[in-house]
């Protein structure tokens, strides 16, 4: 773009990998996809921010609908867990993604994440009571405690993957 800092160029091994301005180290932002200079790391935010307000509406919505469904597939299946809450994440994020046509915003990956804990809070509560009704009746069963940890496992890989599928570098 401008190259007024052409004369340093010798002292500065940094260039913004959009632009090509050299940047100082100082002022070069780290990006997924390498250093750039504030510019245009500020115009990308700008063109990143897409989202419209249906979007929020329709993409929390998804997250809560699909997320209840995972937590309940993971009442069912237990232990593999492990493979289904990365799995169902992305699937989240895809969703999401089909029917926002990939609009994106923080504000949108923050609600997503909203909503999955939130479609999660209905069987973990159920896990809940049912451990501690175990525990009143003196006849604890150490799977009821081990079927909550599933959910907060569901729920600890599940957030994580679907932001990271919907915010993560990928091609508008
Ligand atoms: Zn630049």
């Amino acid at each position: 773009m401008t190259d007024h800092n052409h004369h340093h160029e010798e002292a500065i091994t940094l260039r913004c990998n959009r632009c090509g301005k050299p940047i100082s180290p100082s002022e070069a932002i780290l990006t997924p996809t390498g250093y750039r200079c504030s510019d245009c790391v500020r115009q990308q935010q700008k063109v990143f921010d897409t989202s419209q307000p249906l979007d929020y509406i329709l993409g929390f919505i998804i997250a809560l609908v699909l997320s209840l469904l995972g937590s309940w597939l993971t009442s069912l299946i237990g232990f593999f867990t492990v493979l289904l809450a990365p799995a169902a994440g992305v699937g989240i994020a895809e969703a999401v993604r089909l029917v926002t046509k990939r609009r994106r915003s923080k504000r949108l990956f923050r609600l997503v994440a909203r909503g999955i804990i939130l479609g999660g809070v209905p069987i973990s509560v159920f896990m809940l009571i049912n451990l501690f009704f175990s525990l009143r009746m003196a006849a604890f069963n150490p799977f009821s405690l081990l079927r909550l940890g599933y959910q907060i496992l569901y729920l600890i890989l599940a957030v994580p993957s679907a932001n990271y599928r919907l915010s993560g570098n990928q091609r508008l």
